[in-house]
């Protein structure tokens, strides 16, 4: 596994950095990103450089700029500080730096960095750390401190609220305004222009000789969208100035507000400013280990910690990412840069779900209830193409929203027009994608609570949507689905897309028995239902739409079309693109030899389309065709989105081709951690994330959440010795270990589980040891 960022051998938490980098400050920026599920904060450093992209987000503050797609706004920037020794911008692209060092602990989010940067012959050390807080869901603090080792000096010290941020040039903010309170406390009121969400920044700064702490008074600048404070110091040779920044930022949309985003920010940083910096990192660090990694433990022993610092960084990023909110979702991207915009696809239900079922469930009731919030816009939509039921967005901002997908992209190769983006339109398999992940969670949970309060009416309100959209073929005497998208977006405007039929059989098949399971043992929700969207009606759709519902079926060498047309299609050799860096984030190598129109029509594969649906629908076929199936597509997939990794590692796994699941397995962890500097400047990858724990708990810990309910079927990689992960089922927490001969599961309660067609049943506290 190759990594572009330094490791530990002894240290399966931390990643680093020896050199500036600021060629790459992008994608450090990205990898180091700090959050903490309410706001984030991309790791860019202090001082400014012109390869730097600052961006701070906080989740859910979606605005939109005229006719462009709602985003997240770029919010002022707290993180900048800048340094001047007798009147020089210390910057490391001048003078000389040594002794270079950054790193982020992902156990919990503190990054440092420090360095000796010499000018004109004297020294000076620098060191830096900073976090988010995840104790103080508003808290943001960074340390400086910087001691010249050869002279003495007057250092002075810039820092403050830059509002001058931009989405790429979009300013959502309103300038707002500037004060100081009680001659120390700095803040920068704003608002969106168009959603008018509220903003306070707060920032307080505590300036420290050696121990001693100054009792001194900004100097106060302020400027267009910017409040600094200025300070002054004469430090001798050997002695150190510190500079305790603590900041803060509220909304008007935060459910903790008590008075004003204004009052409550002031109010919040006057309490925390006495507090220091270790103790508001040790509360920190406490919640990270109690609510998340006690919670979600991943032990691997390998040949190496690699696989371990991949599967921690995944959680690191997933968790700082991922709202305790339950309005809120996560994007694409999380909030680590703004690529997608902050927006929702179904990377949340397909490949970050699992993980948080199985760890932290209150998370996943979360984010399922932001796509319930969501059935307003989804019916929306629904109703504005002339359908039923509930449409789920292919990009959701806000919940009520209804569809905020883009409409125009990069420019066509061939004739030079900007590409109008159909994803919007026509990728119509989150709606079930977003019904399927409803359902992992109740069987994975047992949740009946929200099942009859929420679950089953979203499963339902999809799988209408379907009965409206299934189209009635006469001649073929068969329903059917044309037009759309599938999860392969390099084919547009396809019939009987695999994968979405599948999906959408699936969703009516599902909608119909959660009717009958209803009307027979719950009356209640039945008619509370029946009120709403008309069970009886419904329910015969289902039944009558699903008997007849067309399923690509394999053809005569066992091969399940893609789509009507697909098979039809001329074969190129795609190895130059397969192994191609996946560089520039939105243009694909392919792209750069063929327009969509051409890839039309030609047998190449974005990410796993008929592979995938293989994998979710394991028992329909038998494992003969599925490895058929295996050898015709995964040569002509060319892995354009990170999505697509995860998912043919944990099929590989289950074929037994243990060589690939692995080969597969260190693609996606090398995603954003790999050697590539131009991959991530826009942002990491969530469902990559989510796609690296699914490897290593559903893969090699073998877990499924199947309909018949939980399995463990493990195979570990031949490098790794064991594995030790802990799961909740139905509210019982599971601790499973793995080895090459045997594997026990571990609970506090009782479950059940299969293991290769048998069923065992674990008592609580009692080892199961089952030999492999
Ligand atoms: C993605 C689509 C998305 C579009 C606009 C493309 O790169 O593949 O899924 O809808 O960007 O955000
Ligand atoms: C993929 C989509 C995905 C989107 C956001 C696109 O490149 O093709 O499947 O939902 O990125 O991650």
């Amino acid at each position: 596994m190759l990594f572009g960022v330094v490791t530990k051998p002894d240290n399966d938490w931390w990643i680093g950095r020896t050199k500036p980098d600021i060629c790459h400050l992008s994608k450090l920026e990205s990898l180091m990103f700090q959050g903490n599920g309410y706001f984030g904060i991309r790791g860019s450093v202090e001082e400014h450089y012109m390869e730097e992209k600052r961006d701070m987000f906080v989740m859910g503050t979606f605005d939109k700029y005229e006719d462009e797609a709602t985003e997240l706004p770029n919010l002022p920037d707290l993180v900048n500080l800048e340094i001047k020794i007798n009147n020089e911008v210390m910057k490391l692209n001048h003078g000389e730096v040594s002794n270079f060092k950054r790193s982020l602990n992902i156990k919990n989010g503190e990054m440092t960095r420090s360095f000796i940067w010499k000018y004109n012959k004297n020294q000076y050390e620098f060191k830096f750390k900073r976090f988010v807080s995840m104790a103080r869901l508003h808290l943001f603090i960074s340390e400086v401190e910087v001691t010249p080792l050869t002279d003495n000096v007057r250092i002075q010290i810039k820092s403050g609220i830059d509002g001058q941020q931009t989405n790429c040039g979009t300013q959502h903010l309103v300038e707002g305004t500037k004060r100081l309170f009680n001659a120390r406390f700095m803040q920068m009121q704003t608002r969106t222009q168009e959603s008018k969400i509220k903003f306070a920044l707060t920032e307080y700064h505590r300036i420290f000789l050696d121990e001693t702490e100054l009792n001194l008074n900004p100097h106060l600048k302020l400027s267009r969208r910017q409040i600094y404070a200025n300070y002054s110091v004469d430090v001798n040779q050997g002695q150190t100035l510190t500079v305790v920044k603590y900041a803060n930022i509220f909304s008007s949309k935060d459910k903790d507000l008590k008075c004003s985003v204004s009052e409550d920010s002031l109010l919040d940083l006057k309490k925390v400013g006495r507090i220091d910096y270790q103790a508001l990192l040790a509360e920190s660090t406490k919640v990270w280990e109690e609510d998340i990694w006690q919670n979600s433990n991943v032990e691997i022993q390998a040949h190496n910690n690699k696989p371990q610092i991949a599967v921690n960084f995944a959680r690191y990023q997933l968790i700082s990412n991922t709202p305790h909110d339950f309005g809120m979702n996560i994007g694409a991207k999380g909030m680590t840069g703004e690529g997608y915009k902050g927006h929702t696809f179904w990377d949340t239900e397909i490949f970050m779900l699992p993980y948080y079922i199985l760890s932290l469930p209150h998370y996943a009731h979360n984010l399922l209830e932001y796509r319930y919030l969501g059935l307003i816009g989804a019916k929306r939509k629904a109703h504005q193409g002339c359908f039923h039921g509930a449409q789920y967005p292919w990009e959701a901002a806000m919940p009520a929203d209804a569809e905020s997908a883009p409409i125009w992209g990069n420019a066509d190769i061939v004739t030079g027009r900007p590409m109008k983006i159909l994803s919007g339109f026509l990728e119509q398999h989150v709606t079930s994608d977003v019904a399927y992940g409803v359902m992992s969670y109740l069987i994975a949970t047992n949740d009946k609570i929200f099942a009859h309060r929420m679950g089953y009416e979203m499963i339902l309100q999809c799988a209408k949507f379907w009965a409206s959209r299934v189209e009635w073929n006469n001649e073929k005497n068969h329903y059917e689905i044309t037009d759309v998208i599938g999860p392969d977006e390099y084919k547009e405007h396809v019939s009987n897309d695999a994968f979405t039929n599948y999906m959408a059989y699936w969703c009516m098949k599902r909608g119909a028995e959660i009717i009958a399971d209803l009307r027979q043992n719950n009356l209640e929700v039945y008619d509370r239902l029946d009120q709403k969207i008309n069970l009886k009606e419904l329910f015969k759709a289902l039944i009558q739409k699903s008997a007849m519902m067309y399923l690509p079926k394999p053809n005569t060498e066992e091969i399940i079309p893609q789509d009507d047309d697909y098979l039809s299609y001329k074969k190129i050799d795609i190895s130059k693109y397969k192994d191609a860096e996946k560089d520039i984030e939105d243009v694909s190598e392919i792209f750069k030899d063929f327009d969509l129109k051409q890839l039309d029509k030609i047998q190449v594969t974005k990410q796993p389309d008929v592979l995938l649906m293989l994998l979710i629908f394991e028992d329909i076929f038998p494992k003969d065709t599925i490895i058929k199936n295996w050898n015709y597509y995964e040569p002509k997939t060319t892995h354009d989105s990170s999505l697509s990794y995860s998912p043919h590692a944990i099929l590989a796994n289950d074929l037994g081709l243990y060589d690939k699941a692995f080969e597969y397995f260190e693609k996606a962890c090398q995603i954003d951690l790999g050697t590539n500097m131009e991959s991530s400047v826009k942002g990491t990858h969530m469902a990559g994330f989510g796609g690296v724990w699914n490897t290593v708990v559903e893969a090699f810990g073998g877990v499924r959440i199947t309909e018949k309910g939980l399995r463990v079927e493990p195979h570990l990689p031949s490098t790794w010795r064991s594995l030790k992960y802990s799961i909740n089922w139905q509210g019982v927490k599971a601790e499973v270990y793995v080895t090459h001969t045997y594997f026990y599961v571990l609970t506090d309660g009782k479950i059940k589980f299969i293991y290769h067609q048998h069923e065992y049943q674990v008592e609580p506290k009692e080892k199961l040891v089952i030999e492999l």
